[in-house]
């Protein structure tokens, strides 16, 4: 074991704030990661408050953080794919039984058995997984990417969780050239969102409740902009799109959005809202349409993902900012005011 800087939430009500960890030493698949920079989901916000309750409980203290970008400082004897100084990514899990239908499909995130890089039981040091709000971490080579050396570190970070987490379902659902697609709001996954609809062909619309980010939107890659509070914009959109893909964070009406879908359209849920939702039986039906939940995405659609955008030369639009400046940005994220990702620039725990 090892010392390392990072930052905590002690209880749901403190703030983030400096404390040591312990990392293990490599074993023989372990690759070790000096961390560069570290994105800001909103799941960090969600843990760290405790507001997803007992579906998934809060084991203090919590090191946020899976959007990490670092260079490799040391490999175990057995690893193969990575070498000291390569620039690599970590993103929302790091282990898995590797051995379940799902594991062996490549699936990862479904396994029974997977291990989140935070707030999950962690073998090797039989306490919790801490995340990326740290100066290094320790993971086994088979949750390692590799990061397009085109692409800005600060800027890819957010790739791990946001990038991913919108590929995903976006794939799933066929997505390219034809397709209509409908991104409800404008934060970090729903910017990613836009992006990579765009650069996959489709037409992309934002759903937004901010006006204010209506050039932003266009800004991004968007064809349209749709103010959700507007009903007379929403009407001009009944059964327009073919996806949806929301990204809300907090509680919000499903059945306004379902009524923009066309017959046999989906709308898949990536925001996790600490309330369940109510869904009207007949705006479904009535169309056929289909409701969809997506977590993150395994390992190879994580690299397949970071490959397209180093051709397409895609990476999140970012506010980078110090760590002890983290709090202030969770109340900004609380307020659905981020541009459109915060990344933390771990050389500012050193200090
Ligand atoms: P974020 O940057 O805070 O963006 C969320 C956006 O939702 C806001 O910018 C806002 O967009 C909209 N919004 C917020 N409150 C709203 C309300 N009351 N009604 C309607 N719209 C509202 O958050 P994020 O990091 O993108 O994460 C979004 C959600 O996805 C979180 O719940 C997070 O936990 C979850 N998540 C899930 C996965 C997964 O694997 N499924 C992975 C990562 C994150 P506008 O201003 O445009 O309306
Ligand atoms: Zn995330």
């Amino acid at each position: 074991m090892y010392k390392a800087k990072a930052y905590a939430a002690l209880s749901a009500a403190s703030p983030l704030a400096p404390h040591t960890i312990e990392r293990r030493e490599p074993t023989p698949t372990d690759v070790r990661i000096e961390i560069l920079f570290c994105g800001v989901c909103h799941s960090d916000l969600h843990l760290v408050r405790d507001e997803w309750n007992a579906a998934m409980p809060a084991v203090y203290p919590v090191v946020p953080g899976h959007e990490i970008v670092g260079r490799v400082s040391a490999v175990g004897s057995a690893v193969t794919r990575y070498r000291a100084g390569d620039l690599v990514g970590v993103g929302c899990q790091v282990d898995s039984d590797g051995t379940c239908p799902d594991c062996r499909a490549g699936h990862e995130q479904l396994c029974a058995n997977s291990v989140l890089t935070y707030n999950s039981p962690d073998k090797h040091t039989g306490g919790v997984t801490y995340g990326g709000y740290s100066e290094s971490v320790v993971v086994d080579e088979r949750f390692v990417v590799h990061i397009p050396t085109n692409l800005d570190p600060a800027g890819a970070a957010p790739l791990l969780c946001a990038g991913i987490t919108t590929y995903a379902p976006l794939r799933r659902q066929g997505v390219g050239r034809g397709t209509r697609v409908g991104v409800v709001g404008l934060g970090g996954l729903g910017h990613m969102g836009v992006k990579l609809a765009h650069a996959m062909g489709a037409e992309v619309h934002v759903l937004t409740t901010s006006a204010r980010k209506r050039e932003d939107a266009h800004r991004l890659g968007a064809d349209g902009v749709i103010v959700t509070h507007n009903a007379e914009e929403m009407a001009r959109y009944a059964g327009h799109f073919d996806v949806i893909l929301d990204t809300v964070s907090a509680a919000h009406d499903l059945n306004t959005y379902l009524g923009l879908l066309r017959h046999h359209g989906n709308l898949t849920l990536v925001g996790i809202p600490e309330q369940p939702f109510v869904i009207s039986a007949f705006t479904l039906l009535s169309g056929e349409r289909s409701i969809a939940g997506s977590v993150n995405g395994g390992l190879p659609q994580t690299q397949e993902m970071l490959n397209f955008c180093g051709e397409h030369n895609i990476t999140a639009d970012v506010e980078v900012i110090a760590i002890h400046e983290v709090n202030e940005a969770y109340e900004r994220l609380s307020k659905a005011d981020v541009k459109y990702r915060f990344v933390i620039d771990m050389a500012s725990l050193k200090g």
